[in-house]
């Protein structure tokens, strides 16, 4: 694999491209949006800053990354010399889908067509291709440089050499990664946002503050992060479209706690819109601080 294009340049994808062109692959970042396509691009510029200030890279290694970076609005110019793709837009299975056909009469025939869904049966996507063996979804997490895991979730008709390469692609990138039969929201989301949603209870509930829910969960469960902490990290938007998906299959203890619904619909969508659990301050350059 040389080319990777990453479809949607948002939270994971401007993640799931930093580490991409880091590991030394030629990597294309396409969006619907040039508004966002400029965020992920003083975003991911940002990180190198970082990473070099930190001693992580060399100056002369993150210019050559950069370099490898391309960024386009255009489908066709992002797909068609791609090995590997990447869709990272919105958790809506219509438009995943959608972007899968186009996908499918743009790339080489050999080309591996990727979902990064959270929750999503990557067989559904995969069913509307010509491909169903070379698609599979490689679950990233956020933030996507720093998380060590990648799942690798087998559709019905994924085939062993599509497995193979996507481990290859992620041990390249210096992840670990398991292999998780297809089922609603995998190994991680199945559990993650059950967790998330029950903390989003207690505040409604009254059990705890928001702060203390957080710093209970984290001491006392040893977790790097408190839930609602990480549900801000997230977008409540996704997380609420993950939760309703899981509610649809996996049924009742999904239902999303009505206060993320009324975030949701309020605006308040965690770091990314300055408010969610938290209140957020803008610093530039794609940088929020807690307040
Ligand atoms: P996001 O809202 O931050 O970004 C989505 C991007 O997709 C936006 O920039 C948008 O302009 C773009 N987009 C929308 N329609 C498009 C189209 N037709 N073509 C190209 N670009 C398009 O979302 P996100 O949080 O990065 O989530 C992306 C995917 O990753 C979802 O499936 C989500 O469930 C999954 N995921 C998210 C997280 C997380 O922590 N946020 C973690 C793991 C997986």
């Amino acid at each position: 694999m040389e080319i990777v294009s990453v479809i949607g340049s948002g939270t994971m994808g401007r993640g799931i491209a930093f580490s991409s062109a880091v590991a030394g692959f030629t990597t294309f970042v396409q969006d619907i949006n040039e508004g966002a396509l400029n965020t992920c691009k003083s975003y991911i510029e940002k990180q190198f800053n970082r990473y070099v200030e930190k001693g992580e890279l060399t100056g002369n290694e993150a210019d050559a990354a950069i370099n490898r970076i391309r960024y386009t609005t255009e489908l066709e110019e992002a797909a068609k010399d791609a090995d590997l793709v990447i869709e990272a837009v919105l958790e809506i299975m219509d438009l995943k889908i959608e972007i899968f056909k186009q996908l499918d009469r743009l790339v080489k025939p050999s080309t591996i067509l990727a979902t990064n869904t959270s929750t999503m049966s990557p067989t559904e996507i995969a069913a509307q291709t010509s491909r169903p063996d070379r698609c599979i979804a490689l679950h990233f997490f956020n933030p996507v440089p720093k998380m060590k895991l990648i799942e690798v979730i087998c559709g019905l008709e994924t085939s062993e050499e599509t497995i193979t390469k996507s481990f290859e692609f992620g041990r390249a990138l210096g992840k670990e990664c398991v292999k998780i039969n297809e089922f609603p929201g995998f190994a991680v989301s199945r559990m993650n946002c059950l967790i998330g949603n029950e903390a989003m209870n207690m505040v409604m509930e009254g059990v705890g503050t928001v702060e203390d829910i957080d710093k209970a969960i984290k001491l006392g469960l040893n977790h790097p992060m408190g839930p609602l902490e990480l549900a801000d990290l997230v977008g409540l938007d996704t997380r609420l479209r993950n939760m309703e998906y899981l509610y649809k299959t996996l049924g009742e203890k999904y239902r999303p706690c009505p206060v993320l619904v009324k975030y949701v619909k309020a605006g308040r969508l965690g770091k990314k819109s300055g408010k969610g659990f938290y209140n957020y301050n803008w610093q530039g350059e794609g940088k929020w601080i807690s307040v």
